[in-house]
């Protein structure tokens, strides 16, 4: 039972496809730089014997079409896939569900005028998923595909979560509300954590700190979101790798008036060249603390505000929740940065939150358990796997649909 994942971006397609029977990756790759003469795609699967081969190929492609045209070229040199009668689906990362899509949905005509249609409110991340989704219906006909979307997870948060304090027209009219992100991720998470809890997730109240390029915070209640702090767009929130995080909302208008830039060129810095790169000139965590810990006093400033505006996050979400059982820490940073972590936890004694500096420091990547005996919170750190997600909620959307349902059969 195969399922292909896609994680369309304006210039990039990344893909990897699962044998759902043991969730093992088959093929994983990404295709960069689409809509320029150097284009690369770099494509690694395994070989029967073992061990994986990897393919680098530099040519032009100028278009998404070219490119799915490419990655399914490439699919077919995969030892373990014939061609796409052997998919049993699709599943495509979609930034923005708005308020039409609560769950991962199967695409047909009318999903996906109903997703076009969502356009306005992500204009920078869903249109390049559309075409990724409508250049896969192409590549690949036939073949069931699912949008699973990073809101859907959200959709429980309660009203006083999720509206703004703006006249009533703007959210019935315009739809400016709180959605959240990343809830792919976090869904993933929420379940590992209480596996290795050892606790029905029903049980257990959640702080999650999704920390990579782009950061947001979630209060899990029994599995389901009740808070988060991205908002309308993946702007709001934590400092991020790029991206500026909560912000005075007229400081937007001020910098309109007096910079004499136009909105999008705005926009454009606000979300490529704010959070971390704005503070102090890049954004690669790696390279901040190693700067940071050389003396750089900007590296440090920022460091600073990165951690001050997750602990914050975690001082509210504590309160949102009344009491905590654990925090979850994920994504390439709360994965690997033993540094932030620490940081993050230091001084919440008061809350029962006590990290173990050695489980801390020696805590592989494939996560654990990084509290001390007597913490009354645990920490836990997580590694995410969005794609595999994805492709579980496309198994679980096709099921539901009755779709295929002979290769179901002898499933578990
Ligand atoms: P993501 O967007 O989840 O892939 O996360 C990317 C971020 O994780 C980048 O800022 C990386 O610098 C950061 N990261 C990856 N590995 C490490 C590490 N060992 N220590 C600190 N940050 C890391």
């Amino acid at each position: 039972m195969k399922v292909m994942v896609f994680n369309s971006g304006s210039s990039s397609i990344k893909y990897r496809l699962f044998d759902m029977g043991d969730r093992s990756v088959l093929a994983s790759g990404m295709l960069e730089r689409i809509g320029e003469e150097d284009a690369c795609l770099e494509h690694e699967y395994v070989l029967p014997a073992g061990g994986r081969h990897r393919i680098t190929r530099t040519h032009p492609v100028l278009h998404h079409r070219e490119a799915m045209r490419q990655i399914n070229a490439a699919l077919r040199e995969t030892e373990a896939y014939r061609d796409a009668s052997e998919l049993l689906g699709i599943g495509h990362r979609m930034a923005h569900g708005g308020e039409a899509f609560r769950e991962p949905t199967l695409i047909d005509g009318r999903t996906l005028e109903a997703i076009r249609r969502l356009t306005p409110l992500a204009p920078l991340h869903n249109p390049a998923m559309v075409t990724g989704i409508d250049e896969a219906l192409a590549a690949f006909p036939g073949v069931p595909q699912v949008a699973v979307f990073d809101t859907a997870f959200h959709h429980t948060l309660p009203p006083h979560a999720y509206r703004y304090a703006v006249p009533r027209e703007f959210f019935d009219r315009y739809h400016v509300r709180r959605y959240g992100f990343h809830g792919t991720s976090i869904r993933y998470v929420v379940k590992q954590a209480a596996r290795r809890m050892g606790r029905d997730l029903a049980s257990l109240n959640l702080i999650v700190l999704h920390l990579g390029n782009g950061s947001s915070a979630a209060a899990v209640r029994g599995g389901v979101s009740i808070d988060t702090s991205m908002g309308m767009t993946p702007l709001a929130g934590l400092v991020m790798g790029t991206r500026c995080g909560d912000l005075d909302p007229a400081a937007v208008f001020h910098l309109l008036r007096q910079t004499g830039e136009s909105r999008e060129q705005l926009e454009d810095v606000l979300n490529k060249d704010s959070g971390m790169r704005g503070l102090c000139g890049r954004n690669d965590m790696r390279e901040i603390q190693r700067l940071a810990g050389a003396g750089d006093a900007d590296s440090q400033l920022a460091l600073d505000i990165f951690v001050y505006s997750i602990k914050k996050y975690v001082g509210a979400y504590y309160a949102v929740l009344g009491r905590v059982d654990a925090i979850v820490f994920t994504g390439g940073i709360g994965e690997n940065s033993a540094l932030v972590r620490e940081r993050v936890c230091e001084g919440l004694d008061g809350l029962g939150i006590a990290v173990d500096p050695a489980k801390n420091d020696a805590c592989p990547r494939t996560g654990g358990a990084i509290h001390r005996d007597f913490s009354r919170v645990a920490v836990l750190v997580e590694s995410t796997d969005e794609q595999l997600e994805i492709a579980e909620q496309t198994v679980e959307t096709l099921r539901r649909h009755g779709e295929a349902t002979h290769l179901f059969s002898g499933c578990k």
